[in-house]
């Protein structure tokens, strides 16, 4: 029963909102989002962007970059430089990858603040608007926390974001490449262009033997060309915030950095 009930608890968390605003979009609009973000998602995931004119935005964990997680390489800074270079976003994650439920405020601050430094070092002004939740895990109080510091978190939850959404965490459709993946896109698809809702899509990996939580350069591409053959306006998720005027409404918030003493 414990495990029920803990099972029960953190649906409901996931489920609370702390961050609603209104999505006023004057047209569907699509992300593709990468977490870690391994080295082929900065090659081949934007080189297929980039061909459209279109640009990303790539979670990084500053622990992660130039290691091999998952049997592939993780980008590098020199890498991050070159996509935020691009027009590329670069979003945060937490430093060390690890899930933000088993994190302190104090040491969910110091996650923060470490990612914080590495992009500044990475390119002068690089100050990420939104997070992504490592492994989608989610607390109350780190969202909450987490609200403080960006203008929005996207989680791993499945749907479209539309009508009233929680910037604390905003939804996804994964692009793992599965057979379900087909007929899940086009429902989001159809969702999202009959109420000019948002899509985020999110993978890790692009390459032509992609690991369970990455794709095929072929799935990206051809998502890619569905979303903007149907209207969707492509942009990335701070282009699109912006666009909603859920960006410049937004008061300047602190920077990455500890503000004041870290208490647990
Ligand atoms: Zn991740």
């Amino acid at each position: 029963m414990a495990g029920l009930a803990r099972s029960v608890l953190r649906h409901a968390v996931r489920r609370t909102p702390t961050h609603l605003r209104r999505l006023r979009l004057g047209r569907a609009a699509a992300t593709f989002t990468f977490d870690d973000c391994p080295a082929s998602a900065a090659s081949a995931g934007a080189e297929i962007l980039e061909a459209r004119d279109a640009r990303g935005t790539f979670y990084v964990a500053g622990g992660l970059c130039g290691r091999i997680e998952n049997g592939k390489p993780v980008l590098d800074a020199e890498t991050v430089r070159a996509l935020h270079q691009s027009g590329h976003e670069i979003g945060c994650h937490t430093f060390s990858h690890r899930a933000v439920p088993g994190l302190s405020r104090g040491d969910l601050e110091a996650e923060i603040a470490r990612n914080g430094h590495f992009l500044r070092n990475v390119a002068d002004g690089l100050e990420p608007v939104s997070f992504a939740y490592p492994y989608g895990e989610l607390s109350l109080a780190a969202k909450f926390a987490l609200k403080r510091r960006f203008v929005a978190c996207r989680g791993v939850r499945n749907g479209v974001n539309r009508g009233w959404v929680d910037l604390g965490q905003l939804r996804v459709v994964d692009l793992f490449g599965t057979a379900l993946d087909a007929i899940r896109i086009d429902t989001a698809l159809r969702t999202a262009l009959a109420s000019n809702g948002w899509i985020i899509f999110y993978t890790h990996d692009v390459e032509d033997r992609p690991t369970r939580f990455g794709c095929a350069p072929q799935v990206l591409e051809a998502a890619l060309a569905r979303v903007l053959e149907l209207g969707f306006e492509v942009g990335t998720v701070a282009a699109t915030l912006r666009r909603a005027g859920l960006l410049a409404d937004e008061r300047a918030r602190p920077p990455l950095r500890p503000s004041s003493p870290a208490t647990a």
